[in-house]
C-alpha cells in the first residue's frame, strides 16, 4: 500500500487577512517518495519543525517584492528543520539534521545543495537551526550591526522586542555597550525583557499611557531605532529621533494583514533629524552568513545571547493557525510547529 503524507497550499489569496478555511487547503493524500525515489544527490527530508514567519503573509500577495511570490496551488513556502530519511547524498547521510525552504509538508524530496546542515553548538538545541543560529538571528545580527552600527554609548529601540529577532537584537546592542528600550505586547514578554534578557528599559504599546510612557523614557533621544512593526510606534519614534538618528526598518508587521498598508505620518522628522532610514534583506548578507554564525553561536554557549522558543504542537493542520496567531502575538520569542519531533543528536 502506497504510504501518504500532508502538505497545505495556497488556495485563494487573501486580500487582508488570512480567512480560515479558503487562503490555504490541506492536503493528505500525497504519496510519500521513497529510497528508490531519490536521484544522485538527493535526499528525502523529513519536516520536524516549521519556522512561521511574518514575512509569510506577504509571500501571498500577487505583487513586486525581494522574493516570488507563492503561486495557487503551490506548496505554502516555509523554512524547516528535519532529518534525512533516505540519502543519494554523501553530504547528507541518512540521520542526519538540516534546515531547508521545505514548505508546509511532511516530507520532500530536496537536493543536497538546498540543504544546510544543523550543527548544534556547545549549550545549544536543534531548533536554534531556525531562530537564534537561523534567519531571525542573522536578520538581528545584520540589521543591528552593519545596517544600525550600533556602538557603545548608543540608546537603542526596538520594537516587537519580544519576538525572535527583537528579543537578540537588543542583546547584542548590549553586549555591542548601548542602552536598549524594547517595546513588545503584553506585561510578561515586558517582564522577560527586563528580568531575563537585561534589556534597560521594556514598555506594553498596549498600554493605554503608552504614549506618555515612550515619549519619558526616551527623554534623551533615539540614536537607533529598529523597526520590526512600522504604524504608530514608528511614528513616536521619528518623533523621538535625535539628530543624524539611524532608522533600521527590518520589517512592519502592523502593516503586513492589510491591502492598504500606511506609512509614517511624521515622515519630516527624516529630514529635520537628518535620519538616515535604510531598509535591508537578510539575504543580501549571504555570503557573510559564516561571520554572524560563529558570533551568535559563541555568545549562545556562553549564555551572553538567551533565546525562548514557542512551539505550538498538533502538526501540520496546526500550520495556518499557528501563522495567524502570530500576528496576534502569541510568540515570546521564535513561533514554531512541530510535525514531528526530533530526537536529539
Ligand atoms: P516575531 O517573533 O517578532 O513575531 C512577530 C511579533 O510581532 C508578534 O509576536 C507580536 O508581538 C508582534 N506584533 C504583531 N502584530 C503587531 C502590531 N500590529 N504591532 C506591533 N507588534 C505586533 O517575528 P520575527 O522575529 O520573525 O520578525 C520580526 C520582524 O522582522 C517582522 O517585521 C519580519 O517581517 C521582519 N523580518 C525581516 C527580515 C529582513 O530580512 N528584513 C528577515 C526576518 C524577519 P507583540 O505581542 O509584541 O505584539
Amino acid at each position: 500500500m502506497t504510504r501518504t503524507h500532508k502538505s497545505v497550499i495556497l488556495a485563494k489569496r487573501p486580500k487582508d487577512n488570512i480567512i480560515p478555511g479558503e487562503t490555504f487547503k490541506l492536503v493528505s493524500d500525497n504519496p510519500t517518495p521513497s529510497a528508490s525515489d531519490l536521484k544522485d544527490g538527493e535526499v528525502l527530508f523529513e519536516t520536524n519543525y516549521l519556522s512561521i514567519d511574518p514575512a509569510m503573509r506577504g509571500w501571498l500577495n500577487d505583487t513586486r517584492s525581494y522574493i516570488p511570490p507563492v503561486k495557487i496551488g503551490e506548496i505554502m513556502r516555509s523554512g524547516a528543520i528535519g532529518t534525512v530519511k533516505a540519502s543519494k547524498s554523501s553530504k547528507f547521510p541518512v540521520g542526519s539534521y538540516a534546515t531547508a525552504t521545505a514548505g508546509w509538508t511532511e516530507y520532500k524530496i530536496l537536493k543536497d545543495t538546498e540543504l544546510q546542515r544543523v550543527v548544534v553548538p556547545k549549550g545549544g538545541r536543534l531548533t536554534d537551526g531556525l531562530s537564534v543560529l537561523g534567519m531571525t538571528g542573522l536578520t538581528a545580527y545584520f540589521g543591528i550591526i552593519d545596517v544600525g552600527k550600533v556602538k557603545a554609548g548608543d540608546f537603542v529601540v526596538v520594537s516587537g522586542a519580544a519576538g525572535a529577532t527583537g528579543s537578540v537584537v537588543g542583546q547584542i546592542a548590549k553586549l555591542k555597550g548601548a542602552t536598549v528600550l524594547g517595546i513588545a505586547g503584553s506585561s510578561d514578554k515586558v517582564r522577560w525583557l527586563k528580568e531575563e534578557l537585561g534589556f534597560d528599559d521594556a514598555l506594553n504599546y498596549k498600554d493605554k499611557d503608552f504614549a506618555k510612557k515612550f515619549r519619558a523614557a526616551t527623554k534623551h533621544l533615539i540614536d537607533v531605532y529598529f523597526d520590526n512593526v512600522g504604524g504608530e510606534i514608528l511614528d513616536m519614534a521619528l518623533s523621538r529621533a535625535k539628530p543624524h538618528a539611524r532608522f533600521v526598518m527590518c520589517g512592519g508587521i502592523s502593516q503586513y494583514n492589510t491591502s492598504n498598508p500606511q506609512g509614517p505620518k511624521n515622515y519630516l522628522m527624516i529630514v529635520s533629524m537628518r535620519i538616515r532610514m535604510e531598509g535591508f534583506i537578510v539575504f543580501d548578507y549571504a555570503k557573510e552568513y559564516p561571520r554572524a554564525l560563529k558570533d551568535l553561536a559563541q555568545w549562545l554557549s556562553e549564555g551572553k545571547i538567551k533565546r525562548k522558543e514557542t512551539i505550538i504542537k498538533g502538526g501540520l493542520d496546526q500550520a495556518e493557525n499557528a501563522l495567524r496567531d502570530l500576528y496576534n502575538g502569541v510568540n515570546t520569542g521564535k513561533l514554531l510547529v512541530e510535525v514531528k519531533p526530533a530526537e536529539e543528536q
